[in-house]
């Protein structure tokens, strides 16, 4: 393809994108295909000569858009939100088209020094510390490909302090004896990636008990890390949720703070999805305690209209953080290294995308107060959805509505509710998906669609009656 190709097929590409957000309520929500359904749809072998744009762009709508889950649908309540919007996917466009891999600073150096402004934009945004700000000097903020990967970072640089810390201590110690008494706690609604991170870091993991709002509070924290103690473990890191997947519930990060610093553990707090609300001033009570963090992350590509992959990871130390993550190769290094910051020594990959500019042409292009409104538009919607289901007495809602989830559920035996949350999927008028809370099963109805409306939201809750009446008429028989 030649640039003059190029710039007719990008302005026909252009098109089918605007198209496709525009029309998408045209398609189902969920796809009815089965599992290795491209496999007869796509040639057992690579085209030897060159396929024309036209049988590509055919085949997107007959093999591709049949087997997706459009998660920009106003239908799709599935999750949490998949950031996305036109500034975004230009400023995507834009970083794959310079397409340089900034895993240092001379690699790149305004790869490098827009992410380090953007971080730290983002954190006055949502008003974290100054000490997590690049100006402070002593932290900093990082962009990651996803919250998992924040997550198992974070863990990684605890650990490592941890291990150093000790091993000054307990000079006769092999470090793998050491290692294998480090424990790690987090609640039990943590995310599953907070367990993946300590298989991966190989700690052991402890996840503790919630209270009767979904959230973990210091005593439980105290009584286990005396427990752990008492049987020769070494504490060592907590992850600490603030907007959890299941309920949206927090943990208190005051309580587990002071208990943290009082023992020197770690505290990283998990915001993914939460994270993005606290750019309005009226959700920040949530933070209450942030200062006790050592580390924090959030997900732009989430709540705040920036496509996926761009998940922020802030430290409070950037020196841990390279302690821990540094290999330094002689044709990796550079003349700057001393002034300048090398990203590759802050996460786990060596190349990098140029992610931080999606994120420039967002905040630029909504402005802050333009993002607040629109959180705030789905936090009202869910508040709408919250009111419809309480004015039918077969239902509940389970934990605050504090944002844009819902969690609800019929009343009694799990099995209604594990029928109508199949009834509704199988429809393809909606998508939602279940958790358990406890042992509840409740139905996550997330706000998820950019412009979502009021109609939306009414239009929801009547397919989930439509749904509801079937399921129970079914069981009475
Ligand atoms: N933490 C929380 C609280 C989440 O809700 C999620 C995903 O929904 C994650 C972590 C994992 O996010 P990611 O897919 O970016 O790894």
């Amino acid at each position: 393809m030649n640039s003059s190709e190029f710039r007719q097929r990008g302005r026909e590409m252009v098109d089918y994108i605007a198209d496709y957000l525009e029309n998408i309520e045209t398609r189902r929500v969920l796809p009815e295909v089965q599992p290795g359904y491209l496999r007869d749809m796509v040639p057992k072998e690579a085209p030897y000569d060159p396929d024309s744009w036209e049988e590509v762009m055919e085949d997107v709508e007959r093999c591709i858009m049949p087997g997706i889950t459009h998660w920009q649908h106003p239908r799709f309540h599935a999750y949490f939100p998949a950031g996305n919007s036109y500034p975004s996917i230009l400023g995507d466009m834009l970083s794959d088209s310079i397409a340089c891999v900034g895993f240092s600073w001379a690699a790149s150096p305004a790869c490098t020094e827009l992410e380090i402004l953007m971080l730290d934009w983002l954190a006055k945004m949502i008003n974290l510390p100054q000490k997590f700000l690049h100006v402070s000097g002593a932290g900093g903020g990082v962009l990651q490909g996803s919250a998992s990967d924040c997550v198992l970072v974070s863990m990684l640089v605890a650990r490592n302090k941890a291990l150093t810390d000790l091993s000054s201590s307990f000079k006769e110690q092999p470090e793998g004896v050491l290692l294998s008494k480090l424990v790690a706690y987090c609640s039990k609604l943590a995310h599953s990636c907070v367990e993946k991170a300590g298989m991966l870091s190989l700690v052991k993991m402890r996840e503790l008990d919630i209270d009767e709002n979904y959230s973990l509070r210091g005593g439980t924290l105290e009584k286990a890390i005396e427990d752990d103690r008492n049987e020769g473990l070494i504490p060592f890191y907590l992850c600490a949720t603030l907007g959890t997947t299941a309920v949206c519930s927090y943990d208190n990060i005051k309580e587990l703070g002071e208990i943290c610093e009082k023992q020197k553990i770690w505290m990283h707090v998990d915001a993914a999805y939460a994270g993005s609300a606290f750019i309005c001033p009226e959700f920040r009570n949530k933070m209450v305690g942030i200062e006790y963090a050592r580390s924090f992350n959030m997900n732009p590509n989430k709540w705040l209209l920036v496509n996926f992959d761009c998940s922020a990871l802030w430290v409070e130390d950037r020196k841990e953080m390279t302690n821990a993550l540094t290999v330094d190769p002689l044709y990796l290094q550079h003349s700057q290294s001393d002034k300048a910051v090398d990203f590759r020594h802050w996460g786990i990959p060596l190349s990098r995308r140029f992610r931080s500019l999606k994120l420039w042409f967002v905040i630029r292009n909504y402005g802050v107060s333009g993002l607040q409104s629109y959180i705030r538009n789905h936090c009202t919607l869910a508040k709408l959805f919250e009111s419809l289901v309480l004015t039918d007495g077969r239902f509940e809602v389970l934990g605050e509505v504090s944002l844009g989830l819902v969690c609800f559920r019929l009343k009694g035996h799990n099995f209604y509710t594990q029928m109508l949350m199949r009834s509704i999927n199988l429809s393809g008028k909606l998508h939602m998906v279940p958790a358990l809370i406890n042992d509840s099963y409740v139905i996550r109805f997330a706000v998820c669609h950019q412009r979502a409306k009021e109609a939306d939201i009414k239009y929801a809750w009547c397919v989930v009656l439509e749904m509801a009446a079937i399921v129970l008429e079914t069981c009475k028989e």
